[in-house]
């Protein structure tokens, strides 16, 4: 046992940094039913609500749309985006029987699930869905967004906008900049929905986090 110096330092350094590793940034998967008769309402989707006929129900991502869920638990929450049929929101189901879910689910002590993947088509937004990775935060109104939260959000868009070179990071609030530009696909001029998730105090302090990324928050 006669290590040089060299060694024993760089021993020292290893067993410093381990608790950091311990802690690093980890998704679990958890998807949700993703069969034929999802990817064929969601085919559906994209043709009659979003215009674009394609083979596959797949995103070409350029933006993540963070949200709240507004449902306390992220087990009920799961249980809300699993079933493939939307029940229950007659101001939804008549633009489309597809379930509405997202891409991930970050619950209050920042751990994070995937759902479906990265480039899965997902029904969230209205009129980005094509082009949009979706963020559900377990929180709402009630439930203020926590620090686990913002850290896991930064996180996961530094580790999306990796693989798929985003251009905008908004909140679901901020969708309606969208309206009446190129990017935004609904062929229902009528369609929208009000919303306040997750709010200009959780962006902001995301988009700190992330300013070195320089994410656009309108077109
Ligand atoms: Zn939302």
């Amino acid at each position: 046992m006669n290590y040089p110096l060299r060694n024993w330092v760089l021993l020292i350094c290893l067993a410093i940094q381990l608790p950091s590793f311990a802690q690093t940034f980890r998704i679990f998967e958890k998807p949700i039913i993703f069969n034929e008769e999802r990817e064929k309402l969601s085919l559906e989707y994209l043709k009659n609500r979003h215009g674009i006929d394609q083979e596959t129900a797949t995103i070409v991502p350029s933006m993540v749309v963070v949200h709240w869920t507004a449902v306390p638990t992220l087990e009920t929450t799961f249980d809300v985006f699993n079933p493939v049929h939307l029940g229950g929101r007659p101001e939804l189901t008549s633009a489309s029987n597809l379930n509405v879910s997202a891409h991930f689910l970050v619950d209050r002590d920042g751990t994070i699930f995937r759902l479906l993947p990265d480039t899965t088509f997902a029904r969230h937004t209205i009129g980005l869905n094509y082009t949009a990775i979706g963020i559900e935060n377990i929180g709402g109104p009630d439930a203020p967004l926590t620090k686990a939260q913002l850290k896991a959000n930064a996180e996961l868009i530094r580790y999306l906008h990796k693989k798929h070179q985003l251009a905008y990071v908004i909140g679901h609030h901020e969708y309606y900049a969208f309206q009446g530009t190129d990017i935004w696909k609904e062929t229902d001029p009528d369609y929208l929905t009000q919303k306040q998730d997750p709010g200009d105090r959780f962006m902001k302090k995301l988009r700190k986090k992330l300013a070195d990324l320089n994410f656009k928050s309108k077109p």
